[in-house]
């Protein structure tokens, strides 16, 4: 079993994160497997090398431990931009041009109804979307957004192996994919590569067995298992975990600095202290 933690350095690790982080560290613990540290530091505008260092140093304090280099996604730009090709070629990408500004007006007009929000918040409208695939090579600093329809006839319908409420099977239909999902951007005019297409490269790359993570990202999962299956990856199993919720019982954003990890810490607060605020048991001697 090999099991990560991939978090973005763009503030302080809080309780939400160090609940995920031990939550797979204690599932590869269990298996006898690897727990695999990575910095998600696609979004070069928001990472900082300061809070790479400040989040390893509360993993380490947590008891956890990870082979040294962890991976960083900013060194593996040329392995994304060979999957975007690979599905350019496939003709499954188109450029897209509208602001977010434009999706919302084509959203808002009255025949449109009330926009659906999917993973990846209003879902794209197909404004940008040709009749045709594209040809020519792939354009570059563009975004760049999966024909869904398309994608989903090459492939079939998606389905991942859930283990976070006993084991089972979730599927999710084309047209479901099409009118839940749409047209998510894989490429990003200012950062290469989104987020979907760079999680499954690099787990993939790195290769996970078990992804661990929140809840909030189950929505999310039905696109990488497609794009698992467009590029030849494997699928790993995931496991969607509860989310920490703040005592109003709001889920903890990223910003959260009240129940950063650091604070504890100079609180006097130990690891097991922290292990008993998000439920967890006691780390194993
Ligand atoms: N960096 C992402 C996050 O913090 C990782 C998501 C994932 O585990 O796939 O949300
Ligand atoms: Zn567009």
């Amino acid at each position: 079993m090999i099991t990560r933690f991939a978090p973005s350095p763009t503030g302080p690790l809080h309780l939400g994160h160090a609940f995920s982080a031990l939550t797979a560290w204690d599932m590869a613990q269990a298996a006898g497997g690897t727990f695999l540290l990575r910095i998600d530091d696609l979004d070069r505008s928001r990472a900082r090398p300061e809070w790479e260092t400040r989040t390893k140093d509360d993993l380490r304090w947590l008891g956890l431990s990870w082979p040294e280099p962890c991976r960083r996604e900013s060194e593996h730009l040329s392995e994304y931009a060979a999957a975007l090709d690979r599905l350019w070629t496939m003709g499954l990408l188109y450029p897209c041009t509208c602001t977010r500004r434009d999706i919302r007006d084509a959203l808002s007009a009255p025949q449109e109804g009330a926009p659906l929000m999917g993973p990846d918040g209003l879902i794209y409208p197909g404004t940008c979307r040709p009749a045709r695939p594209p040809s020519g090579p792939r354009p570059d600093a563009a975004t760049l957004r999966l024909d869904m329809a398309r994608a989903c006839a090459v492939a079939g319908a998606p389905g991942f192996t859930e283990t976070a409420t006993g084991t089972q099977t979730v599927q999710t239909p084309p047209d479901r994919m099409v009118s839940r999902i749409g047209d998510v951007a894989l490429a990003r005019r200012d950062m290469g590569a989104a987020y979907h297409l760079a999680v499954v490269v690099d787990d993939a790359a790195q290769r996970i067995t078990h992804v661990v993570r929140g809840a909030d990202l189950f929505e999310a999962t039905p696109i990488h298992a497609l794009l698992q299956r467009l590029l030849g990856l494997p699928t790993p199993v995931y496991h969607h975990h509860r989310l920490i919720r703040d005592d109003a019982g709001k889920r903890l954003a990223k910003r959260d600095d009240a129940r950063a990890i650091a604070l504890y810490r100079t609180e006097g607060r130990c690891p097991d202290g922290i292990r008993a605020m998000v439920g967890l048991r006691p780390s194993a001697p």
